[in-house]
């Protein structure tokens, strides 16, 4: 099976699984386990921030960072197709009682001056806003770089108004891949940052968020709420070690099998890339073709080949380290041979 579906789906890599077999563990609830210590102190490192946290997924990094920078009745703007408007199952309003103002952007970008413009001004009817959440890369964009100049701007607005930037980076690694920028630069410009391990990076479990000591004291308390406090997570953090120091660098690869493919499907007649691919995502809409992205499924499926459907006529591939040179090429071929029925 090619599965092409989401990053997610990579497995372990030997290297991550004797880690794991080795890591020295303690009760991380006591903040006794070293393994998880050596990985938030890593991660905070990496990212340019004071402290750290090991979180069991994306989207608990994510809530955990609404429900610490957030009161209940805030406001929290963000981007109409983000993560965390679109596929954390309504957290934000059903934990945090947070009430999203949703802005439409450009390949994932809001614009500044709509950012400006959405922030309350102090009045009795209104409610504070809390939070602005950036997401780079932006997935529903098809892995959208956010413009560095975007994030410098949509930082100052926050600052002149003491209003904190969470940046959902599931996939930053893959940003800073593809920009030249460290992962820092793009962390600087926010207050707190979520990244996954467990998608190009390739560990089984985990995300980590990261920001000042104080945030990520008060984030602890609400990861423990949430039922996030890990006991021997050590042998889960092991492979996240891993995967932040042997995983990041062959996410080059990952771009270079994305573009390869849209490149050759973009040649086929009826298909059309839907995104500028700046890193691992390919947005193929078949329409034209005379399928309906369900029906070009079925097909591929047939042919021991897996994306996600993505909308009534569009498909999501994504690459990973499962997924070899030649596995891109069977797959080319295998979507030049679907016939086109209009
Ligand atoms: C995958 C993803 C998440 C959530 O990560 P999970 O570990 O699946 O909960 C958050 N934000 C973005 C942009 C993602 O792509």
């Amino acid at each position: 099976m090619i599965d092409l579906r989401s990053d997610t789906v990579t497995k372990p890599t030997e290297a991550m699984r004797q880690a794991a077999y080795d890591a020295e563990v303690g009760d991380d609830v006591y903040e006794e386990d070293p393994t998880i210590h050596q990985l938030e102190h890593k991660a905070a490192e990496l990212l340019g921030k004071e402290d750290a946290l090991f979180v069991t997924s994306g989207t608990q990094g994510n809530q955990i960072a609404v429900l610490t920078h957030c009161n209940r009745g805030d406001e929290a703007i963000m981007e109409a197709n983000s993560h965390i408007f679109m596929y954390e199952a309504a957290s934000v309003s059903a934990l945090a009682g947070v009430q999203p103002r949703t802005l439409n952007g450009t390949r994932g970008a809001m614009d500044p001056s709509d950012v400006a413009a959405a922030i309350r001004p102090h009045d009795i009817h209104f409610p504070e806003t809390g939070l602005i959440c950036l997401e780079n890369t932006h997935n529903r964009a098809g892995g959208a770089l956010l413009p560095i100049e975007n994030m410098k701007t949509i930082y100052q607005i926050a600052s002149e108004h003491h209003i904190p930037i969470h940046l959902d980076g599931a996939r930053l690694f893959n940003a800073s891949i593809s920009s030249g920028f460290p992962v820092q630069k793009y962390a600087e410009l926010t207050d707190t940052v979520q990244v996954c391990l467990s998608k190009g990076l390739g560990a089984p479990v985990g995300s980590v968020i990261a920001g000042s000591e104080a945030f990520i004291a008060r984030a602890r308390k609400w990861r423990k709420r949430l039922g996030g406090g890990l006991r021997q997570a050590g042998v889960l953090a092991a492979p996240g070690l891993v995967a932040l120091t042997d995983m990041v660098n062959r996410l080059a690869e990952d771009q270079k099998h994305a573009e390869i493919l849209a490149r050759e499907l973009g040649k086929i007649d009826g298909v059309e890339i839907e995104n500028e691919v700046e890193t691992n995502i390919v947005l193929v809409n078949v329409k034209n073709l005379g399928y309906t992205s369900e029906q070009f499924l079925t097909m591929l499926k047939e042919n021991d080949i897996l994306a996600a459907p993505f909308g009534p006529h569009t498909v999501r591939f994504v690459t990973h380290y499962g997924i070899s040179r030649m596995n891109i090429n069977s797959v080319i071929e295998h979507v030049a041979a679907v016939p086109q029925t209009q």
